[in-house]
């Protein structure tokens, strides 16, 4: 016969007992969509401006029922630090996701409290370095607290290849249907279309067809990265139209999702999130892809968060907010509580409820890829954005370096294209936000 157990042991029985007695609270907040666009650069978007053709329809018609934030910035300028900063609420030095191979210890995801608190959840991964099964250590824990961690696509033998928006939407809206319970929702749909590869899409006729270089449709990552060093106009223009292609298709599959949502009447009282993991750049610069700067073309993020019943829906805030702030957001906008040390929600500035003021945000990249030979691509770059300026530091330049900081004024130069580091009048500045990158800490010294 066993010892009668400790009463330390015995409590939580007896508290369960007394759970069991009367009913549990029955979960009743909203269902809520979450939606990550792999690579997908703020300035090519019809609500943050005129990218010079139809890109996005559907989130231009969404924005009337949203309110759009001009000013999230991302952790760092690849997915898996950013991926997994939106999941956790965590600067990358906390969540230490910092390479591919890396693995997510941390058990307070975002599908996590979710799942506490009573929702059915699943997320729809299409980023092969994100995905779980079959390589254990790429990306793994990203997927706790999703019931259903659907990575089928990711899978794919050239998963940088070929156009999936229509089938992340399919698997999204078969996964919301399939299923109902009486449980409400947390789906993640992570799209990946305008990521490298840039697919050239036959409907659509952005691209030049008198154009006559190198730039094609479908062009792999080898020859981008052969000719991204010298680039005509003519080049880029045509980079940029076979990306738009793949931006509006992925859209029109955004428009897809929702559409079918609001005729099946499970849109309106839905928390709708619109979001990226970090930009790209389009040769702007002599390179093409992301993870090597944190420029604003990387780092900017788009937001359009419909709250239910489209509350505020048309507003516009213009306001600096880091991507971590967004967990603790997400919690509070579904009315759940934010676990300590994860961010700041800024749910009440979405209500307009409190006035839209800039935070400070921190980046990071540290990023050095898989393959052999490609060790000079390696960037080590942290950057704060604090009053309307923004400094970035390199660590590979010893300190006393000239090029180790660039300073920008993000007012005027937006584009961050004159570098103010030298300038005299400027060095006070300079102290002060040296002083604050220097009080965060990094994920490499
Ligand atoms: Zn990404």
């Amino acid at each position: 016969m066993e010892p009668p157990a400790p009463l330390l042991y015995r409590v939580p029985a007896l508290l369960l007992l007394g759970l069991a007695a009367c009913p549990g609270p029955e979960p009743a907040g909203p269902d809520v969509l979450l939606i990550v666009v792999d690579t997908l650069r703020q300035d090519r978007l019809e609500p943050y401006g005129d990218p010079g053709r139809p890109t996005s329809p559907a989130l231009l018609a969404l924005a009337e029922e949203a309110v759009t934030v001009e000013g999230l910035t991302s952790s760092s300028s690849w997915t898996t630090p950013s991926v997994a900063t939106l999941f956790t609420g965590l600067a990358p030095a906390g969540h230490r996701m910092t390479r591919i191979e890396d693995r997510l210890e941390d058990p307070e995801t975002l599908a996590a409290r979710f799942r506490a608190a009573g929702y059915r959840t699943a997320c729809v991964m299409t980023n092969p370095i994100l995905r779980a099964e079959h390589a254990r250590s790429w990306g793994w824990g990203l997927q706790q607290g999703f019931e259903r961690w659907d990575n089928a696509l990711a899978l794919r033998p050239e998963p940088h290849r070929g156009i999936t928006s229509g089938e992340v939407t399919e698997r999204g809206l078969a996964w919301i249907r399939e299923e109902e319970d009486g449980r409400p929702w947390f789906l993640v749909l992570h799209y990946f279309d305008p990521h490298l590869v840039y697919e050239d899409h036959p409907d659509l006729p952005f691209e030049d067809p008198d154009y006559e270089g190198w730039v094609q449709g479908g062009a792999s990552q080898e020859v981008l990265r052969r000719h991204q060093a010298e680039t005509s106009a003519a080049d880029r223009r045509q980079l940029r139209a076979y990306y738009d292609e793949e931006v509006r298709g992925t859209d029109d599959a955004v428009g897809k999702l929702l559409s079918a949502l609001r005729r099946e009447g499970r849109l309106e009282d839905t928390l709708v999130v619109f979001t990226a993991d970090h930009g790209e750049e389009l040769a702007e610069r002599g390179v093409i892809g992301h993870n090597h700067s944190l420029h604003t073309e990387l780092i900017d993020l788009p937001l359009l968060v419909r709250l239910p019943g489209g509350e505020g829906g048309g507003r516009r805030l213009r306001c600096r907010l880091p991507l971590r702030d967004l967990y603790a957001t997400i919690l509070d906008l579904a009315g759940l509580p934010v676990p300590e040390g994860r961010g700041r929600s800024f749910a009440p500035v979405l209500r307009g409820e409190a006035p839209a003021e800039d935070r400070v945000c921190f980046s990071e990249v540290d990023f050095v890829p898989p393959l052999p030979g490609r060790e000079e691509k390696r960037a080590a770059l942290r950057s704060v954005i604090a009053g309307g300026w923004k400094l970035v530091e390199n660590r590979r330049l010893p300190p006393g370096d000239p090029g180790r900081y660039r300073l920008f004024d993000l007012e005027a130069d937006p584009g961050e294209l004159r570098d103010r580091s030298g300038d005299p009048a400027q060095a006070a500045r300079m102290d002060r936000l040296r002083a604050l990158l220097e009080s965060e800490p990094a994920w490499f010294r």
